[in-house]
């Protein structure tokens, strides 16, 4: 086999809570990520020469050494004595710096791909642990479906897949910069900040139980970055004026998602939302949640 072609799917968060901070400045986080049908492709293809090289017509992201899948590729290859060289087309359609770890499931797919490319001695556990130092995201995104992620992100603990639905999701034109949203978070008194109950959302997972996982979504990060950009607070309201059971931001923004347990109402709302003038720009899909990977 010369090549491989992988999904990377982009995830949500059905909740995102920060309870610490660690001494070199990570913050301690509790979220449930859920992996949604937004997906990117990614071809690896072994070459003659000893270089990785990255291609993508996508202008939003570098090709060179700072993409993640670079230096996903760049660790398999030292890890496991790999001479080859490796090119990567990627075609992006996660949105960008959206809060979806667009980049950290790219190089998860990398990580799993060069695995079953070369056939690997390799299982998920031991990719989680060679993908923490590229991103604290990298390693949920490594198996995907429905997971609790804790510590900065590596103490993961898989659940059952979340009971289905419609998933509306919207990304505003907007550039935040993920660090600047922790930075504002940790200057809102404790005392003011609204937790979301994570433990209550997982329990509604394990029930299968779509009302109760709505009811308790919740982001932490939201309360300063919906302050800061009033169209996250006018989407959500949208959504739940056209039959939403649930609207959020997800990570660290500015995408909203919003929840329907009937799909005809889901598509309705998008059409409507469609021709708001102010919304038109916007980045906007149709899905729904997607199961987990295995090995
Ligand atoms: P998270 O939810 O993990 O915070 P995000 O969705 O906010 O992630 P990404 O789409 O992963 O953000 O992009 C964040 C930054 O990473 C971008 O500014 C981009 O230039 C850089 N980046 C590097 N590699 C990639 C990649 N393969 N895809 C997307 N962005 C990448």
């Amino acid at each position: 086999m010369d090549s491989i072609s992988c999904k990377a799917y982009g995830k949500i968060n059905l909740s995102l809570d920060v309870v610490g901070k660690r001494a070199d400045g990570y913050h301690l986080v509790r979220m449930v990520m859920q992996q949604v049908g937004i997906c990117d492709s990614i071809e690896i293809r072994k070459t003659e020469g000893t270089d990785i090289s990255v291609s993508t017509k996508s202008g939003e992201i570098p090709t060179g050494p700072d993409n993640l899948v670079f230096r996903a590729a760049d660790v398999m290859r030292k890890t496991f004595g790999i001479t080859d060289g490796l090119s990567i087309h990627l075609v992006k359609r996660i949105p960008v710096a959206a809060g979806m770890a667009g980049g950290s499931s790219d190089a998860a797919a990398v990580f799993r791909g060069i695995r079953d490319l070369y056939g690997l001695p390799a299982d998920n556990r031991r990719l989680e642990e060679l993908a923490l130092p590229l991103g604290a995201d990298i390693p949920y995104c490594i198996a995907g479906g429905t997971q609790l992620s804790e510590g900065i992100g590596e103490i993961l603990t898989v659940l059952p897949p979340s009971p289905s639905c419609t998933l509306l999701v919207v990304k505003p034109d907007l550039y935040i910069a993920t660090p600047a949203v922790y930075k504002a978070f940790d200057h809102i008194p404790e005392r003011e900040v609204i937790h979301p109950d994570v433990d209550a959302q997982v329990d509604a997972i394990r029930k299968g139980d779509l009302f109760g996982v709505a009811k308790t979504c919740g982001n932490v990060l939201e309360q300063q970055t919906g302050a800061d950009h009033p169209v996250i607070g006018q989407l959500e309201r949208f959504f739940l004026s056209h039959g939403a059971l649930q609207s959020i931001m997800t990570g660290s923004g500015p995408t909203v998602f919003a929840i329907y347990d009937d799909h005809a109402k889901a598509e309705q709302a998008m059409e409507e939302l469609k021709r708001v003038e102010s919304f038109a720009s916007f980045q906007k899909f149709v899905t729904g949640f997607v199961p987990g990977m295995d090995a």
